[in-house]
């Protein structure tokens, strides 16, 4: 089938508002490793799929042997009505795994209902819909997701059930404490959470719900320490800490396994998705037994922590645990982030470059200042693919590139990635300042 004829037939029944990168958008056919092709036959390097889907990239032999036995049994699901052996034993493993003392595991197909089954369990278990949520943040697409979702472009309604106060500490290069130090930093967004507890609220707050690097809002990262600093707070009220791992959980940020634990301190409640299963639909809540517990009536998820997607995850965990892949982040997200601060100083066209392991965020601007630019971000989206490297794009105003490769992005393909996007960066800035 051509190209152009999918892309016609796409915007002719899929919503507007779904979104499409390029100009001439993509369509994916299969893959290898970190590289993927596109149905014209083009291959190209991806530094962007190990957040939206392939942690650890395509075509791996145990995650894929993995999904084609339970295939094999002749049985996609049944339903969690029943027992499911894979079920039961993924949810020991991240258990275990969480650091959450007393851990309970409830499965979803996504991160949107991950977030959506954690507000439930916070609402109900402090019995109150009011709740704080990070300025920037994005948590999903569900009404209560949207409602905790501070990035408006991302946030299609304001309805939505819960009763949101937003706080600083997410984005600290849009915030007005930018050109503080990290203690200083610190001390203003934890005394800004207690002045909107204290003006916003009763003080019958559910939860503070957080990404420990903002993803979507474009990689944002906090000094670390900051949500510790919180948390103390929190806990003078009674208030649940709800951590969004969806981007950051299982290594990518290098130096530990959770983000949170940048910050020293467990989470009452903590959610992931779609890296755990490489591509397959999963996602879930972690929770303390009386937090995920103190619903009582019954429900099911009926495709929740289904075999095929339980058994994929598994692989996927293990295969992360096995080959280390938290220290290939930290080593290999080190070599980039240097590399592109290099060229940050060779092109004012970068504005900021921040990151954590293989999660790196490129923040574009007006040359000269530091307004966003949006158009020197699609540029550079462009520029990249036109030399077969897919990277991402984000932030509160569509003005950040995110780099995410799998984790298993060996030093060869990162000096490759490095190249296009310094030779891409050199491309924008001279067209940016023409
Ligand atoms: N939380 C975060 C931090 C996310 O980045 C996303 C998706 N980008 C979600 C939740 C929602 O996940 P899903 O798309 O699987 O519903």
């Amino acid at each position: 089938m051509a190209h152009a004829d999918l892309l016609a037939r796409h915007r002719a029944v899929m919503p507007r508002w779904l979104a499409l990168f390029y100009d001439e958008p993509i369509e994916i056919t299969s893959g290898h490793g970190r590289r993927v092709t596109d149905g014209a036959g083009r291959t190209y390097l991806d530094f962007f799929g190990g957040i939206l889907t392939n942690a650890v990239g395509y075509d791996i032999p145990e995650i894929s042997d993995a999904v084609r036995a339970q295939v094999d049994t002749g049985i996609f699901h049944t339903s969690t009505l029943y027992l499911i052996r894979q079920q039961v034993e993924l949810a020991e493993r991240i258990a275990e795994l969480s650091g959450i003392p007393d851990a309970k595991v409830f499965f979803t197909c996504s991160g949107t209902e991950a977030n959506e089954a954690a507000l439930l369990l916070a609402t109900q278990y402090r019995r109150s819909n009011q709740v704080l949520a990070l300025r920037n943040s994005y948590h999903g697409r569900a009404f209560a997701t949207m409602g905790v979702t501070g990035n408006r472009g991302w946030s299609a309604s304001s309805l939505t059930p819960v009763n949101v106060s937003y706080v600083h500490g997410g984005y600290r290069y849009r915030s007005p404490f930018r050109d503080y130090s990290d203690a200083d930093y610190i001390r203003a967004c934890v005394a800004d959470l207690r002045d909107v507890i204290t003006t916003t609220t009763a003080g019958d707050v559910a939860c503070l719900i957080a990404e420990p690097i903002q993803g979507v809002g474009g990689f944002a990262v906090p000094p670390d320490g900051l949500f510790g600093a919180m948390k103390e707070v929190l806990d003078s009220y009674g208030i649940l800490l709800v951590a969004d791992e969806v981007q950051t959980g299982w290594g990518r940020t290098g130096e530990h396994f959770w983000g949170m634990q940048a910050h020293d301190v467990v989470p009452d409640v903590m959610t992931f998705a779609k890296g755990l299963g490489n591509g397959l639909a999963i996602g879930g809540v972690v929770a303390r037994a009386d937090i995920m517990d103190c619903l009582t009536a019954n429900s099911i998820s009926t495709f929740g922590g289904n075999p095929v997607s339980t058994a994929g995850a598994r692989a996927t965990l293990e295969y992360i645990l096995d080959h280390d892949l938290q220290a290939n982040a930290a080593k290999l997200g080190a070599k980039l982030l240097a590399g592109l601060r290099a060229a940050q100083q060779r092109h004012d066209v970068v504005g900021d470059v921040r990151g954590k392991g293989l999660m790196i965020g490129v923040e574009l601007v007006r040359p000269g200042g530091t307004d966003p630019d949006p158009r020197a971000a699609s540029l550079l989206l462009e520029e990249t693919r036109s030399r077969g490297l897919l990277v991402g794009k984000g932030g509160l105003h569509g003005n950040v590139i995110r780099l995410a490769p799998p984790m298993t992005l060996t030093e060869e393909e990162a000096d490759e990635g490095l190249e296009v996007l310094t030779a891409s960066i050199a491309a924008v800035q001279a067209e940016v300042s023409r």
